[in-house]
């Protein structure tokens, strides 16, 4: 390389080969001291086996939620897909750095470039793949914002599947274009709470203006697949497999930092279910757990849905029905229906049982923010780097300002390594909102997190 370029020599970005797509998923739950708690069933609250799951979910995704394996290979036919968009870019965030005047080293991996904007389609393709080899015909799912609608929409036309999606009310509403994309990918799309299913009709029954919530969304995906043999539920986060196959993240990440010489002394990221946290932090928590390095973890959620800084550690349903397993999770009670915040990803009642336990580990730490300086992160993000966020990465993005310049307070150069986990060109009437100055922040009363937790089953 010529010293020429001066400062320009120093790389901006690292892409790798498609030759360097992982090739096994790493299943973290080979290295904790203690499993998890497992899911139980709702109606024994014993511990739910692999026959009360196969109507929702194939065996093969049964094996991987339940699997101590600490590698799982990924399929050929799986690879071959990835190589639309893997490996994703890593990116020194070198505009954002001399913006803030900090120190710190920023860097981002960047999943917007995947087919649908998002890291969803990295567990969509394997699990329509698995659904697939089974001969399931059509999924159905729940969909918040609508990133995980239309990865799974994108990822069912790979395999020839039918897909039905309850979109929660209030995005069906605000985000017409997201539904669009879903239809353009061949699925069926529903406002939930929809008449399509008994869930949706006692809610609307009850609150026939309901705004919806993930928790209803889910109640009515799970009724429709439950209801036929050949079709199966898919989940876009809180399950092991789920965060299992988003590890392919961390894994480029881990090589692209190696190219540089770099270790990351922050990983940071936005946390709904947990998916696109735990597949970029899983593998460098590997590393930590074998003494190789020594990063602080970080997730950060929304102040209006903190399920981990203000939930309880506790069984709960995963929806608001009651029809789900019985999962060990930090909750705010599965009736809790989270303020519409633009973040459509991050408004979910619980957390991934995995990152639950691990959390009680004491593995990683999490912070809250509020909307309106996540925004203003991500448009501070957008100014200097060019790429638009989706709401739910600027929450990741606002810690990430913030350790910048308490880097720069301290002269500290810390390395900081985060998720760019979608890009927001489907969410710019949020930014409009932002900019407008007419976006609110949700406080949440304590007496509001009592209620819904006094809802808790007994187990
Ligand atoms: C779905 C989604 C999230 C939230 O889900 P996790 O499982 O917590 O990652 C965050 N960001 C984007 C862009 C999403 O699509």
């Amino acid at each position: 390389m010529s010293h020429r370029l001066g400062r320009m020599s120093k790389p901006t970005k690292v892409l790798l080969d498609e030759s360097r797509i992982p090739r096994a998923w790493y299943n973290i739950a080979a290295d904790l001291p203690a499993p998890a708690p497992p899911p139980l069933h709702p109606g024994t609250r014993l511990p739910v086996g692999a026959d009360d799951l196969a109507p929702l979910f194939p065996a093969s995704l049964i094996a991987q939620e339940m699997s101590s394996e600490r590698y799982i290979a990924i399929p050929d036919d799986v690879v071959d897909v990835y190589r639309l968009w893997r490996p994703t870019p890593l990116v020194r965030a070198r505009r954002l750095e001399r913006a803030l005047g900090t120190p710190a080293r920023i860097y981002y991996k960047y999943e917007g470039g995947s087919p649908s904007g998002s890291h969803k389609p990295n567990t969509a393709v394997p699990q329509a793949y698995y659904n697939a080899q089974e001969g399931t015909r059509k999924l159905t799912t729940e969909t918040g914002a609508g990133q995980w609608g239309s990865a799974l929409a994108f990822a069912c036309a790979q395999y020839d599947m039918e897909c039905e999606v309850w979109m929660v009310r209030a995005s069906y509403d605000q985000k017409p274009y997201r539904r669009s994309l879903m239809g353009v990918y061949g699925a069926t799309v529903h406002a939930s709470p929809s008449q399509v299913t008994e869930a949706g009709r006692g809610v609307l029954a009850a609150e026939p203006d309901s705004s919806g919530s993930l928790g209803i969304a889910i109640s009515e995906a799970v009724e429709v697949a439950a209801a036929s043999p050949d079709t199966r539920y898919a989940l876009g986060s809180v399950l092991s497999h789920v965060l299992l196959h988003q590890t392919v993240i961390g894994e480029e990440a881990i090589e692209q930092l190696a190219v540089l010489g770099e270790t990351p002394d922050l990983i940071v990221g936005c946390a709904g279910g947990g998916s696109n946290f735990a597949g970029l932090s899983f593998p460098f928590l590997r590393e930590k757990l074998a003494g190789r390095m020594d990063p602080v973890v970080r997730a950060v959620e929304p102040a209006a849905c903190p399920s981990l800084t203000r939930g309880t550690y506790a069984y709960d349903f995963g929806d608001t029905a009651g029809f789900t397993p019985l999962l060990k999770m930090h909750t705010l009670g599965h009736g809790f229906i989270p303020d519409p915040i633009h973040a459509g990803g991050l408004r979910y009642h619980g957390m991934s049982p995995l990152l639950s336990h691990m959390y009680e580990l004491g593995m990683f730490e999490a912070v809250a923010k509020d909307q309106t300086e996540c925004f203003e992160a991500g448009v501070r993000f957008a100014r200097a780097e060019g790429i638009v966020p989706a709401p739910e990465p600027t929450h990741a993005l606002a810690e990430v300002v913030a350790e910048a310049l308490r880097c720069k307070e301290s002269g500290e150069p810390k390395v900081i390594l985060t998720a760019l986990c979608g890009h927001g060109h489907f969410d710019l009437a949020a930014y409009d909102r932002y900019l407008r100055g007419e976006m609110q922040d949700f406080a949440i009363p304590q007496e509001r997190l009592d209620a819904a937790l006094a809802a808790l089953p007994a187990v």
